[in-house]
This record gives C-alpha cells, structure tokens and sequence, in this order.
C-alpha cells in the first residue's frame, strides 16, 4: 500500500509586504524530502510503500502569490495524479498560509487533492501550533497533529505523532474522526508559552488523552493573529474513533482553554518603544536588548521601520547602541562604496554619518544571502541589510562586522530574544511598536475575524 509524503509550509501575515517567491522556498524533491522530514522510516516499517513528493518551505513572509503557491501545489497533485491508488497522505504544512484569491493555501490544495484519491484514502497532517484552523479542514483531512510546544521543538515528534496514527489506522481498517472546535479568541503570541502556566497543563492533558486507544491525537491549535481572514482563531481538535469521543473530548479542551484566557502575561518586560528607550537609557544592566515586536521578521514583518532608531538618534546616548539589522537595500548600495570611516549624508534619517563597516547577511541556514552596511550616528550604529534579515544569535552581528560585545544598549527585530541571543542579555525589553506584527490585536485593525473575539469583545462563551 502506498503513503504519498509531502510538506509545503509558509506562515502567512496580511499586513507584511515581502511575498514569498518561488526562490523564496528551501525546496526538495523525491527521496531527497527526508533530510528534512521524519516519518519515512515509520511507514516503512510498518510495510507501506512511500512515495515522496517535494519539501517547499519558506520563512514567514506576506500572503502567497497565486502563481508562486501554483508551482508547489501543482507538483504536489502531479504526485497524488500518478499515485491515485495510494491508500495514504501525509502532508507537514503550517496551517497559516493565506494565498490571494484562494484563502487557506492548505484547504484548498486539499480539497483538489481529494478528487484524484480514493473514497478510503486516510489523509494525515502535521501541523504548526499557530495554525488557523478552517472549518472545513476536518471534513478533508482524518489525522490531524500539531506542535505541542512554543516556541517549537517538538516538530520530529508530531510528524510521527501523525504518521503512527496513520499506519495504525490503515492496518486495522479504522476511519478515525475529526472534529474542530473554535475557541474565539486571538491573544498575543508571545505571551502563550507552553513552558508555563496555564498552557504546561492543558498539554499535559492532550498527552494523557494521547495515550487513550480511542484517542490518535488532541490538540490544541493557539491561533495566529496577524492573518485577516475569517479562520484566525485559537482552536482545539481532536482525531478519535468516533464522532461523539472527538467531539466531547475537543469541546471540553476548548471550554478549559478559554477559561484560561484572562491568564496570559509578557515574560519580560513588555513596554511602549519609547518606555523602552527611556528605560535602556536609564538602566543599570551591561547590556540591555531591545525588540522591536511590531516589526519582527521572525513573523513576517519587513524589518525596514525606523522608529526606535529614530528615538535612539534623538535621545543622543551615552552608551554605545546597535540596532540591527533594518532592511533597506538602497543605503546598502548607495554608500557600498564608500570606504569605513568616511563620512556621508544619509537622507532616510537626515543625519550625517560614518561608514562604520562593510559586511554579510547570514541567513537561516547560515548561507550568506546579501551584503550589510553599518552608519554610525555619534554612539548609535545602524546596520542596514540589502534583504531582510534576523539577527537572532552573534554570528549574524560577526558577519555584519560589528562587535555585539562593544555595545550597552542593542534593538533586534524579534518578539522574544532567541535563545541564543539570550547568554548576551542582561536585560530584555519588549518594545510593543507598531508595524505588520504588532501584538496589539486592537492596532492590527482586523476586518474579517469572525466576531465576538476577545480581547476585542468582553463575552461569556460555551463550547
Ligand atoms: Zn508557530
């Protein structure tokens, strides 16, 4: 019996303007999708044949370009068009990629994969913690995991999470059953961590569910506000043996889920970008991050607004400050020329500056993907990046060419400092600024989320 494996993944945000392109996606096809998925030797195991399709994954970024999710898509059905006969799919997606013209990128592609498999096919996806769940996803899909972790590290073990369920219930025959509920609220996502209170229980909970026989999976899906679209939401699902188990196990994970809503807090100190300044400036510590939330390229965002740069300039320091990195490709090219230490007239900020120093954008996969330029304005250097970039570790400031460990006060943008960033912090403040990931549910101005939605509207609500 056959499995057709695939995954295609982008993470939408409506406000962002960067589309993914095709190049935009690190892609692989065939046997080669298993350097970057873990469920082959599952199936193989368990005597299914796999037929791989393609891995197409690609950073957080604006919605999807019809003609860019065509070219994944497309190869994905081609797959399911010569392998009709397969007895199962299963498919690593995020569950939060919006596509123009289509909407859910993951439903769409399928309810078109649908029409070639047969009556019996089982369909089982892996899913991010922040998917945006559709209503009609269960209706398409019968195995359905996500992410038990945020931030994730988890990703290895939902897949097999899902794939087990899948052999399981190919080998005896069993049609399991999906079943979503919607819990209507939208909370800012850095404050939902699953290492903490409240949410370290619910997920404990989904475990000892998890180890039921009925129960293949319970899940509890936290929702991705920065997607306007009507599915944006928290949710919980659960696949089961039957409709009445599914659904009472999942109503009562979503009546416990939103009763824990008042309940989420920031981990650090969470402020207004000029609180933030003024609080970097005044503080003690020996080195005090920054992050821009509201312009966080982890999530989307472009990463090019100039606002805490602007209020640091002003506020004329006496430390050494770095913001890092903002993506604006002209000032890269304009003064890649001149030579470190000569001065030159930056019109974006209507300053004069110093060239500061040459350097490289290190990308995810820590590729060099594009040059950086540093401006010193007195103490504040600005490193400008011809692409977007996320200074989330020091390798990304060693290859820009500054030294991480010159500075007192430093503005990334991120939500929370990565891990890896976390050893050169002495302190961390969480600059609530606006920009296409702006937490601020209120400020994101969201015109198609179903409604009510708290925080937005006070309501008492009931699975
Ligand atoms: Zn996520």
């Amino acid at each position: 019996m056959k499995i057709i494996v695939a995954s295609f993944q982008c993470e939408s945000n409506s406000k962002a303007k960067i589309y993914p392109k095709k190049e935009d996606f690190e892609y692989f096809k065939g046997e080669d999708i298993f350097q970057k998925l873990a469920v082959k030797d599952i199936f193989e195991s368990n005597g299914f044949e796999v037929i791989p399709s393609i891995y197409a994954v690609a950073l957080p970024s604006a919605t999807v370009k019809k003609e860019t999710y065509d070219f994944y898509a497309d190869q994905i059905l081609q797959t399911v068009k010569e392998n009709s006969d397969a007895k199962g799919v299963f498919i690593f997606f995020h569950g939060s990629m919006e596509v123009e013209e289509i909407g859910s990128g993951e439903l769409y592609l399928l309810k078109q994969m649908r029409k070639f498999l047969s009556k019996d096919c089982l369909i089982a996806l892996s899913l991010d913690a922040h998917a945006n769940i559709t209503d009609e996803l269960t209706s398409y899909a019968d195995i359905i995991s996500g992410f038990k972790t945020v931030p994730h590290t988890d990703q290895v073990e939902c897949q097999k999470r899902s794939a087990k369920a899948l052999c399981y219930c190919l080998k005896n025959k069993i049609k399991p059953y999906a079943y979503m509920q919607r819990v209507p609220f939208l909370l800012k996502n850095d404050t939902l961590q699953t290492a903490y209170e409240p949410l370290k229980s619910l997920i404990e909970e989904t475990i000892a569910l998890e180890s039921q026989d009925d129960v293949f999976t319970a899940n509890l899906f936290l929702g991705h506000c920065w997607i306007d679209a009507p599915n944006t939401s928290a949710s919980t699902l659960v696949c089961a043996t039957t409709k009445q188990r599914a659904e009472s196990i999942a109503k009562d994970l979503a009546d416990k889920l939103w009763q824990t809503r008042n309940s989420y807090k920031f981990l650090c100190e969470a402020e207004l970008p000029a609180e933030c300044v003024k609080r970097a400036l005044e503080g003690s510590e020996n080195r005090i991050f920054i992050t821009d939330s509201g312009d966080n390229t982890t999530a989307g965002a472009e990463g090019d607004t100039l606002d805490i740069l602007k209020l640091l300039i002003e506020a004329k320091p006496n430390k050494k400050t770095c913001v890092a990195g903002i993506t604006n490709a002209e000032i890269v090219e304009k003064f890649w020329n001149k030579k470190d230490g000569e001065k030159v007239f930056c019109d974006l900020l209507g300053e004069w500056a110093i060239v500061k120093s040459h350097g490289e954008i290190l990308g995810w996969t820590k590729e060099i993907i594009g040059r950086s330029l540093t401006l010193s304005i007195a103490n504040v250097d600005a490193v400008f990046t011809e692409l977007r970039s996320a200074f989330i570790e020091k390798g990304n400031f060693d290859k820009a060419n500054v030294d991480l460990l010159s500075y007192q006060i430093v503005v990334v943008k991120l939500g929370y400092l990565f891990t890896e960033l976390k050893p050169y912090a002495d302190r961390e403040l969480f600059a609530l600024s606006d920009g296409a990931s702006c937490v601020e549910l209120k400020r994101l101005n969201l015109k198609n989320i179903l409604r009510p939605m708290f925080p937005l509207d006070d309501f008492q609500w009931k699975a």
